[in-house]
């Protein structure tokens, strides 16, 4: 069972194994936490990430950390919210599922994870959350997860969808 927190934060302080980037598709680097990651990481992590050739939305892709706290940086390009009906909750559980199964993969034991896609990409916040932690909770493995939140509004969702799950 994976071990779950929740705190107000910037992401790119969080001294753990792996912290991942809400990403585009093209890996390209963007605004948002994106843009936070690449200013925290350097300039190896553009370089890093070109290699890659993008990555599907709803799949996760594994970085080193370069100048992060963070030894690697997985990079899940969230869904793009539109109306609900273009599988918008299936590809968002499949960020958290890929990115914890990419952690595993690489030996990481504590992970970190900003609100995907509830920022520029349009999702709400209340429904992200529940997908968020649901998919985090049922993830087998021993691993410590924390839900970095940025804004007050996202904390306090994700706050309180935890308590519920509780
Ligand atoms: P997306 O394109 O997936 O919506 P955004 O970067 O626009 O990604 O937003 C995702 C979430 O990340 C938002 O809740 C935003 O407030 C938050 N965020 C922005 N900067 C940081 C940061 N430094 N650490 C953690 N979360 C952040």
């Amino acid at each position: 069972m994976a071990q779950i927190s929740v705190i107000q934060g910037d992401i790119t302080t969080m001294k753990v194994d792996a912290i991942v980037n809400a990403a585009n598709t093209g890996l390209v680097g963007g605004g948002g936490v994106d843009g936070a990651i690449h200013r925290a990481a350097g300039p190896e992590l553009d370089i890093a990430c070109r290699k890659l050739g993008g990555c599907p939305t709803g799949e996760a892709k594994v970085t080193p950390g370069f100048r992060l706290p963070a030894r690697f940086v997985i990079h899940t390009p969230g869904p793009i919210w539109r109306d609900g009906s273009f599988e918008e909750p299936k590809l968002l559980r499949a960020c958290y599922v890929n990115s914890l199964k990419r952690a595993v993969e690489n030996g990481c034991q504590t992970i970190a994870f900003p609100s995907i896609s509830t920022g520029v990409y349009g999702y709400p916040l209340k429904a992200a959350a529940k997908i968020a932690l649901t998919a985090i909770a049922q993830f087998d493995a021993p691993l410590q997860v924390t839900m970095v939140c940025f804004e007050d509004a996202a904390f306090s969702a994700y706050q309180a969808v935890l308590n519920e799950l509780d």
